[in-house]
């Protein structure tokens, strides 16, 4: 397994749209086992294919809580069904865009059709906290991230004080 570079925002990488998965080949897994240990090794609790640079229709998460056994999951061709009109709020943050936060409004629940990592049809119920995990990862796949949901003032202040952060680091290592 191969720790990766997180692609952050802005780069236009992150705005593109993911493409379907043909066929959860070996190719395929080894993209995922790398996602999951670049996932963990940032903290993160979901991570898109898209975020390593590669624009495949791919998810993998883990909401388990730190005390508890590790639980991957893995999400290819991932389809959202059924839509909760109910709405649940959580402050959330993403490995794309580092140490900005805010409070974002989705669906409390929703259902998913994927493939699993052996290419297996499965179909879930998800509410709480996957469901927002899951709906903000979807949104890695067809380029959005959670700050477009944003006012523009607010969305543009994140992405100049992001862009100084890369900026600095830059003249760093020059
Ligand atoms: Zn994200």
């Amino acid at each position: 397994m191969t720790i990766k570079t997180i692609l952050t925002e802005p780069n236009k990488v992150l705005r593109k749209v993911s493409l379907p998965v043909k066929k959860v080949g070996k190719e395929e897994q080894i993209l995922m086992n790398d996602m999951i240990e670049t996932m963990y090794n940032s903290s993160g609790i979901g991570l898109a294919a898209i975020q390593i640079g590669v624009p495949k229709r791919i998810i993998v998460m883990d909401i388990s809580k730190n005390d508890e056994k590790k639980n991957p999951m893995y999400f290819v061709n991932p389809i959202i069904k059924n839509k909760n009109s109910d709405i649940s709020r959580y402050e959330e943050g993403c490995l794309s865009v580092p140490d900005q936060f805010a409070e974002i409004d989705r669906p409390s629940s929703c259902e998913v059709e994927y493939l699993d990592y052996n290419g297996k049809k499965k179909f879930l119920k998800t509410s709480g906290l996957l469901a927002t995990c899951i709906q903000h990862e979807m949104d890695h796949l067809e380029g959005i991230l959670f700050i477009d949901y944003l006012s523009k003032l607010k969305k543009s202040m994140i992405i100049k004080k992001l862009s100084k952060q890369k900026n600095k680091l830059d003249r760093i290592v020059v």
